[in-house]
C-alpha cells in the first residue's frame, strides 16, 4: 500500500476540522427575532429558530432559571443545529454545556454525578473584584514574541520584548522600570482596554489566565503619569461552578487554602509573602486540579465539597462580590436517559441556580428507559410537562438545496449546477445528512480524476459506492439469510 504523504495527512486533518455543524454561526434572526431565510449558516426552520431565539432572549435578559425546552423532530431536521446556533449566539460569559444522553452510560462515574457535573458546567459565577484605575497617556508598545529582553527609547516610546514565559506582571514591571515612574510600584500591571480605551491598573490578585492571553501582539500598555489613582474599577471574572468544584476537589488544597484562596492560586497569582512579589505557586495538587479540568477526568466530586462551595458562593453573592449566571445545558438524544436520570432532572430544575435545560430527541412514542412504560419521546410525563416543546419540520427541496450550497462553501468544494441539482434530489429521496456526506466523497472522486469542478459523474460515482439507509435496507432484505442474528428470519421461523 502506498505510504500516506505528509501533504495528504495534512489535508485529512483539515477535513476533520470541518465539523457537521461548523457552518452554523448563530440562529440567523433579525432584531425582531424573525428568522431570516438564510443567515448565519441557518436555512428555513423559521418557527423553531424564532422560538429558540425567544428562549435565548429570556436567558440574556433575566436571571430565569430552571426552564426546560424540548427540541423534537425527525432525524436530520436541524435540532442539534439549532442548539449550536443558540450556543453561538450566547455571549462568551454565558456558559453552554453539551452532552449526549448515551455518554452517561460509558462513564466511570455514576449517571447522576455525571449529570450533576453537566449542570454545574452550565452555571456561571461572575466574580467581581475592585481594582484601581489610573488615567494616562498611551505608550506604543510592541511586543515581539519570542524575543528576549525589554528596552525603552528616550522619546517615551517603549518597545517591550518578551518571551512566552513572561507573565503580564513581569511586563508591567519592566515597563514601569523602563519609564522610571516611582509612584507606580514595580510589579503593578498597567493595561489599556482596547475597546473602551480605559486605562486600568490590574490588581495584584486574582489574575486569570485570560490576563496572560491579553499580552498578545496588539496589547497596548500605557505610561502612567505620576501613578495617581483616580478611580476604583470593577474587574469581572467568569468561571463555572464545575470549575470551582474541580479546583477545590483536591483535598489538601481546600484544607490549607480554603475555597477563595485556592481559586486565586488556580487562576493566577498569589503574593508569595517573602518579598511581596507575585508568583505562581503551582503545587502538585494544583497541577492535578488543572489537568483534571482539561482532561475531564475529574472523578466523583464529594457532596460536602459542593456544599462548601455553594455556601461560599452564596456568601459572595450576599456581599455583592459574585453573581450567578444560569447558562444552557444541552442534552442530545435525551431518550437515552433512564428513569433515574429523568427524576434527577426533575429535581435539579427546581434549584434556584439551575441552568436552562435544552433537550433534543427524534423519537416518537417509545419506552421510557428503565421501565416498561411508554411515553411520548420516551420522556416521563411529569418531566415533559415542565418542558416547552419546539418542533422541527422536514425541509423542502429548496431548503435542502440552500443547506447543501452552504455546506459546499464550508467544505471548499466547487460543484457544477447539474451536480447540485442531482445532490438535492438525493437529499430529498434519501436524507439531507446522506447528501451532506456525499459532498466530501464526491470532491475526492473529482480530485482523483484531476477535475476542478465536482460534476454529476462524481456524485453518481459516490452514490453507487455508498449506500443510503433505504438502499442498504433493501439490500439486507434481499440477502438476509446470509447475515447473523437475523430478526426477520427468526420471527418467520417462530411463526412456522
Ligand atoms: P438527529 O435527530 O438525527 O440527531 P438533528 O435534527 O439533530 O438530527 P442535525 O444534526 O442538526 O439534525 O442536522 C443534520 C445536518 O444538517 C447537520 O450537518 C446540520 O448542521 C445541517 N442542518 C440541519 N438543519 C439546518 C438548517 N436549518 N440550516 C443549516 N444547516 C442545517
Amino acid at each position: 500500500m502506498a505510504e500516506l504523504k505528509l501533504s495528504e495527512s495534512r489535508d485529512l486533518t483539515r477535513i476533520e476540522r470541518i465539523g457537521a455543524h461548523s457552518h452554523i454561526r448563530g440562529l440567523g434572526l433579525d432584531s425582531a427575532l424573525e428568522a431570516r431565510v438564510v443567515s448565519e449558516g441557518m436555512v428555513g426552520q423559521a418557527s423553531a429558530r424564532k422560538a429558540a431565539g425567544v428562549i435565548l432572549q429570556m436567558i440574556k435578559e433575566g436571571k430565569i432559571a430552571g426552564r426546560g425546552v424540548l427540541l423534537a423532530g425527525q432525524p436530520g431536521t436541524g435540532k442539534t443545529a439549532i442548539a449550536m446556533g443558540m450556543a453561538k449566539s450566547l455571549g462568551q460569559e454565558t456558559p453552554f454545556a453539551m452532552m449526549a444522553g448515551s455518554e452517561l452510560f460509558s462513564l466511570e462515574i455514576s449517571k447522576t454525578e455525571a449529570l450533576m457535573q453537566a449542570f454545574r458546567k452550565a452555571i456561571g459565577v461572575r466574580i467581581k473584584e475592585e481594582t484601581e484605575v489610573i488615567e494616562g497617556e498611551v505608550v506604543e508598545v510592541q511586543i515581539d514574541r519570542p524575543a528576549v529582553s525589554g528596552a525603552a527609547s528616550k522619546t517615551g516610546k517603549l518597545t517591550l520584548k518578551t518571551t512566552e514565559m513572561e507573565t503580564v506582571y513581569d511586563l508591567g514591571a519592566k515597563m514601569i522600570e523602563a519609564l522610571g515612574k516611582e509612584k507606580v510600584q514595580s510589579g503593578d500591571v498597567i493595561a489599556i482596554d482596547k475597546a473602551s480605551g480605559k486605562i486600568t491598573k490590574l490588581g495584584r490578585s486574582f489574575a486569570r489566565s485570560r490576563d496572560y492571553d491579553a499580552v498578545g501582539p496588539q496589547t497596548k500598555f500605557v505610561q502612567c503619569p505620576d501613578g495617581e489613582l483616580q478611580k476604583r474599577k470593577e474587574v469581572v471574572h467568569c468561571v463555572t461552578l464545575h470549575e470551582i468544584d474541580v479546583i477545590n476537589s483536591s483535598g489538601s488544597m481546600r484544607l490549607f487554602y480554603g475555597v477563595e484562596r485556592s481559586m486565586r492560586l488556580f487562576y493566577g497569582v498569589e503574593r508569595s509573602g517573602i518579598n511581596g512579589k507575585h508568583a505562581l505557586i503551582p503545587g502538585p495538587r494544583w497541577t492535578q486540579g488543572f489537568l483534571a479540568l482539561f482532561t475531564g477526568d475529574t472523578g466523583e466530586i464529594r457532596a460536602e465539597v459542593r456544599e462548601q462551595i455553594d455556601t461560599k458562593v452564596a456568601e459572595w453573592r450576599e456581599e455583592g462580590k459574585a453573581e450567578i449566571v444560569p447558562g444552557v445545558l444541552f442534552i442530545d438524544e435525551v431518550h437515552m436517559l433512564d428513569i433515574e436520570c429523568f427524576s434527577f432532572l426533575n429535581r435539579a430544575l427546581e434549584n434556584e441556580m439551575a441552568p436552562i435545560l435544552v433537550v433534543a430527541t427524534n423519537r416518537g412514542i417509545t419506552t421510557i428507559r428503565g421501565t416498561n412504560y411508554k411515553s411520548p419521546h420516551g420522556i416521563p410525563i411529569d418531566l415533559l410537562d415542565r418542558l416547552l416543546i419546539i418542533s422541527t419540520q422536514p425541509y423542502t427541496e429548496d431548503e435542502i438545496r440552500k443547506i447543501l450550497d452552504i455546506r459546499c462553501q464550508e467544505e471548499d468544494v466547487e460543484m457544477s449546477e447539474d451536480a447540485k441539482v442531482l445532490l438535492t434530489k438525493i437529499g430529498v429521496e434519501a436524507s439531507l445528512r446522506y447528501a451532506i456526506h456525499l459532498i466530501t466523497a464526491a470532491s475526492l472522486a473529482c480530485q482523483k480524476r484531476k477535475g476542478k469542478l465536482v460534476e454529476m459523474e462524481d456524485i453518481s460515482r459516490v452514490y453507487q459506492l455508498f449506500l443510503d439507509v433505504k438502499r442498504s435496507t433493501q439490500y439486507l432484505m434481499e440477502y438476509q439469510n446470509q447475515y447473523m442474528f437475523n430478526e426477520v428470519l427468526t420471527r418467520e421461523g417462530d411463526e412456522d
